[in-house]
């Protein structure tokens, strides 16, 4: 058995080395960068890409990017939609179907698209949310998405541990945060970031190999204790939800004026399941030439809060704002308890943050989680 790396050190100006090794290994190399004011994933080939100095601010309906003077690449805490996009992709092709001259039909799969990428930034709450995500799409009681099951196992993930956090965050409540637990967890790689460069630990075979390229010296312990200073800081955070397992509490507030409340704030928009990381909802389409001569099958993100999500034999279920934020939040906080054995939320927070009507969820939590209605229910 190979023995785990210690704990070493990569310079700042040795990281650029680490993103030469992980393209010479065949990965493209995604990591965060600034566009159009917010900080994304993006084809990454150095570091003069990566956003210098740049920390993010939250607040309910609010994000806001600031130069903090400093030379660090990852003083920003979340990306708008972390790296969902990348595995379950927003809309894709999953079958075409043609009719030659004899008017038989012929279906193909399309290519297969998956590419070696490799992911730097992802945080503890995003790992989080794509192990609940590999639930879902790997999952054997369910037939494992071809597609998914494809990127996934080629994707390589380095991490970054928070060393601040957003007052939108919440993960320290969840249990999923804020330090990438390097044994447990996707991440191939984690790093925390020094004033003078990283602590770098291996997660996985792959890592190790790559860690190992860059013939780098064991963290001293003043560089080990500079990073469990900085790590502290993400551990206070403002928010919390009011327990781990809402389970019973919502599914005995069904009723609740609450959710009337909050439906006469909400926009029916779908932001949040659009930014959540966890959130795996899509529909399908058929789109077939006028001639009948072809037709694709495609599929693209869905949520709950669309009209159509909840149409069945020419009705609507979910009719209202109300009924469609109640199906999210008991999913996401309650459901999940049953299908997956816990809650599907790993407190990131975008959904406070994206909320166009700056609606908080764990302000809703804790209104639902008090006993005004569900006596009702007694
Ligand atoms: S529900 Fe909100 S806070 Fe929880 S994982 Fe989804 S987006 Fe993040
Ligand atoms: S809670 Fe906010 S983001 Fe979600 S659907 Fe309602 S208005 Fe849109």
């Amino acid at each position: 058995m190979t023995r785990p790396l210690a704990a070493q050190f990569l310079p700042h100006n040795q990281l650029q080395r680490l993103l030469d090794t992980l393209h010479h290994s065949g990965h493209k190399v995604y990591g965060p960068q600034l566009r159009d004011d917010a900080i994304t994933y993006a084809p990454l080939a150095t570091t003069d890409q990566l956003p210098l100095g740049i920390e993010d601010h939250h607040a309910p309906g609010s994000y806001r990017l600031q130069q903090n003077g400093t030379q660090h690449w990852f003083d920003w805490l979340s990306t708008p939609q972390g790296i969902k996009p990348l595995l379950f992709k927003p809309r894709e092709t999953l079958w075409h179907a043609t009719r030659d001259a004899t008017g038989a039909i012929h279906f193909t799969d399309p290519a297969s698209s998956a590419e070696k990428i490799a992911v730097i930034g992802l945080r503890a709450c995003d790992l989080a949310a794509l192990k609940l995500q590999d639930q879902h799409f790997l999952s054997v009681e369910h037939t494992p998405d071809p597609f998914y099951t494809e990127r996934r196992r080629h994707l390589f993930i380095v991490a970054i541990n928070c060393t601040r956090a957003a007052a939108t965050c919440f993960c320290t409540s969840t249990g999923d945060g804020p330090k990438c637990d390097v044994n447990n967890s996707a991440a191939d790689i984690a790093m925390t970031e020094l004033d003078s460069g990283f602590i770098i630990m291996a997660g996985s075979a792959q890592g190790t190999h790559i860690i190992e390229q860059l013939a780098l010296n064991d963290a001293d312990e003043a560089q080990l204790n500079e990073a469990t200073q900085r790590e502290a800081n993400a551990i206070q955070q403002q928010r919390s939800v009011p327990s781990q397992n809402m389970r019973d509490t919502l599914f005995a507030a069904l009723d609740h004026p609450q959710w009337d409340d909050v439906a006469s704030r909400c926009l029916s928009c779908g932001n949040c399941t659009a930014v959540c990381p966890s959130c795996f909802c899509y529909s399908e389409q058929a789109e077939p030439q006028l001639d009948g001569s072809s037709t694709e099958q495609t599929r693209e993100w869905d949520s709950c809060f669309t009209q159509g999500h909840s149409y069945m034999h020419g009705i609507t279920v979910r009719h209202d704002t109300k009924l469609r934020y109640r199906q999210w939040l008991t999913h996401k906080f309650a459901g999940w308890h049953d299908q997956y054995g816990r809650s599907g939320c790993t407190g990131c927070g975008r959904c406070i943050s994206w909320c166009p009507a700056g609606i908080d969820i764990i302000d809703e939590l804790t209104l639902l989680s008090t006993d005004k209605g569900v006596a009702d229910d007694a």
